[in-house]
């Protein structure tokens, strides 16, 4: 069979199903170690037995409601590929937007810093404090996370990557504050999808619960941060955080609640969604 019949066949299989039949291609191309206009080159040729077989196995899962980056076992974040299994939320593109903007606060805020120290908690794979070390030189980034399991994936990420971050277990912000560690700038994309709410199968059936779930109103973890970071913040510091897109009131109410008169801002992604919430405590 060449590489053309068994796309076209697996698209139309995959089409019959009612999901995303560029995900042939996809896989394909990840399985052969190609670039994606590589494999217009090779369509005539035949198709390696052993990369059949994974390919079909690989699609037999898509098929069965895994994820495609579960499968590939990466994930493309903010330009570089990271390692992702099913013990860590798969980095979204919102979460680069996330990144791209603390990168913005840290040149209107930080730029007469020599060294800053970031923290990023629930860390997962890792992409949030990876990235951050590798594209600015001047943070000195810790990341923490309940799941030891996640960590495994974000310290091979790190050492993939070549990026210096230092990982702690623990339940959010607690392995900074045994530590008596403060931090310039502190991050955080914590569970944040209502108990109750109903999600896609392929979010739920196969992300970790503990990365995607935020207590009955989805706040639990920004209340609980809110109401400890301040043992672990310098004088001044930038406050980061992926939100709902619908959780601005309430997340408001909660903001002004731990940071009377502190200013903050609620910033829209790319979809115009509220996405990021930013607090500037003590910053001018
Ligand atoms: N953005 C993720 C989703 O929609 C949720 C991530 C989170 O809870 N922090 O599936």
């Amino acid at each position: 069979m060449t590489v053309r019949e068994l796309i076209y066949q697996t698209e139309d299989l995959i089409g019959e199903k009612g999901k995303d039949c560029h995900v042939a291609k996809v896989l394909f191309y990840h399985l052969a170690n190609k670039e994606p206009h590589q494999l217009y080159l090779m369509m005539d040729e035949e198709v390696d037995e052993e990369l059949l077989k994974d390919f079909q196995m690989g699609i037999q899962r898509y098929v069965d409601g895994e994820p495609i980056q579960y499968i590939k076992g990466k994930e493309t974040f903010f330009s570089r590929d990271f390692i992702v299994n099913e013990n860590v939320l798969i980095p979204r593109y919102e979460t680069e937007e996330l990144v791209e903007n603390i990168l913005y606060k840290i040149d209107d805020y930080f730029e007469d810093y020599k060294s800053i120290d970031l923290c990023d908690v629930g860390t997962g794979s890792g992409a949030i404090a990876i990235s951050l070390a590798l594209e600015e030189k001047k943070l000195n980034v810790t990341a923490t996370d309940i799941s030891e399991e996640a960590l495994e994936v974000a310290k091979l990420n790190a050492k993939e990557l070549g990026a210096d971050v230092t990982f702690y277990q623990g339940d959010m912000l607690q392995p900074l504050i045994d530590r008596h560690q403060k931090v310039d700038i502190f991050v955080s994309n914590p569970p944040y999808i209502p108990n109750n709410q109903d999600i896609e199968s392929v979010v739920k059936d196969n992300e970790p619960h503990v990365a995607l779930f935020g207590g009955n109103d989805g706040l639990y973890f920004y209340r609980k941060i809110f109401s400890q970071v301040k043992e672990i913040l310098n004088e001044r510091a930038l406050l980061a955080f992926e939100m709902g897109f619908d959780q601005r009131a309430l997340m408001e109410e909660a903001v002004e609640t731990y940071f009377p008169h502190v200013p903050y801002e609620i910033i829209k992604d790319m979809n115009g969604k509220d996405r990021m919430l930013f607090i500037y405590y003590h910053l001018k």
